[in-house]
């Protein structure tokens, strides 16, 4: 087997999911955000274990992304939709019997006049300035919008992850204001909101990233193994390179892994001669450019000769890759790619 091992924990995610329903109030549901493949995971085979651990309700970020969610689940569970109701979306909304949460009023002028009495969620803007109704045009619209029965209101939190920033108590503010007395249920929390805790809850939480088991949720069970086969082995001697450009020139005498793995992986090239890779819980640099299908590793510290070596796995998350590569754990889960292969494991929970 050439390519690398992707392996995804079905009950891991089952259990980081009731972990995080664990932490609102019972009379508060928790959905599951799986736009974009389930971060990358699959929507399929995880929309189907998150509905096997309970979840009832399911977001996706735009109406394409409910196809493959509604077929994975059956008619039952709600599938909801960000980007709410977009010119061209009327059939797929209708079929497949997703609710868009309207942003604007041509939005939702649009959603009353073509699918009149089919449902709907209301998303407004409380600071983050990315989707949502104004405050302005929420005021011009609410009576009508009230009487037709929405089934949600909801907002995004633009500073969750950081439980200090006063953005967290003005967008809270702001979204009590605009909701108090409409009489619908609310949902405001995603991962970081919950763990803000239950100011943050309201009716409904709409965890994504904790499910994958990403900061911020810190007590998340590990989701993600990934294993590279290392294809040979050679020695180096002192000034010799590795990989494109001479980016790396050894100092001594080497032992140097070429791993199966690389950009078109998903493994970020700002990893070049800054990450590690792990044998058992020995950390292996990567020396020089990670190319588009390998990655050079310092193996000359190891006793035996790797098989393979660990990109992601109990010894690195995805959090600590992003340390290293400047971005968050959300992009180093959704890079991941199609070339592995894809195992789902059923380890915990
Ligand atoms: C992506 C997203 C979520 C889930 O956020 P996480 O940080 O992954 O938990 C919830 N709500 C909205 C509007 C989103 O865009």
């Amino acid at each position: 087997m050439g390519t690398g091992k992707l392996t995804i924990d079905l009950d891991a995610i089952a259990a980081n999911w009731r972990a995080l329903d664990a932490m609102s109030a019972p009379t508060v549901q928790t959905a599951a955000v799986v736009k974009a493949d389930a971060y990358g995971l699959g929507v399929a085979k995880v929309s189907r274990a998150l509905a096997a651990a309970g979840a009832r309700r399911f977001f996706v970020a735009v109406a394409e992304e409910g196809w493959a969610v509604r077929e994975a689940l059956g008619p039952g569970p709600e599938i909801s939709v960000f980007g709410g109701h977009m010119a061209g979306d009327t059939d797929m909304l209708a079929d497949l019997g997703l609710i868009p949460m309207l942003n604007s009023i041509d939005q939702v002028t649009r959603h009353f006049e073509a699918l009149p009495g089919h449902p709907f969620g209301i998303q407004l803007d409380t600071g983050m300035n990315r989707l949502g109704m104004e405050p302005a045009e929420w005021a011009a619209v609410r009576d009508v919008v009230l009487e037709k029965g929405p089934r949600l209101l909801m907002s995004h939190l633009a500073c969750a992850d950081e439980p200090g920033h006063a953005m967290n108590a003005a967008q809270l503010a702001r979204f009590v204001e605009l909701t108090e007395g409409c009489g619908v249920p609310r949902s405001f929390a995603a991962t970081g909101g919950i763990l803000l805790g239950p100011d943050y809850h309201f009716e409904l939480t709409r965890p994504g990233i904790g499910l994958y088991g990403g900061l911020p949720f810190e007590d998340a069970w590990p989701v993600v193994e990934v294993e590279l086969p290392v294809i040979q082995i050679r020695e180096i001697a002192k000034g010799e390179s590795v990989g494109y450009a001479n980016s790396f020139i050894a100092e001594r005498r080497m032992i140097v892994a070429t791993v199966s793995g690389g950009y078109a992986d998903g493994i970020t090239r700002r990893l070049s001669n800054q990450g590690v890779l792990f044998h058992g819980d020995v950390p292996c640099p990567i020396l020089g450019r990670v190319s588009m299908d390998l990655i050079g590793v310092d193996v000359s510290h190891l006793e035996e000769v790797p098989q393979g070596l660990h990109l992601l796995g109990l010894q690195q998350s995805v959090d600590d890759i992003a340390e290293t590569a400047g971005t968050i754990g959300y992009e180093v889960l959704t890079q991941l790619g199609h070339r592995y292969e894809r195992r789902y494991a059923r380890g915990r929970g």
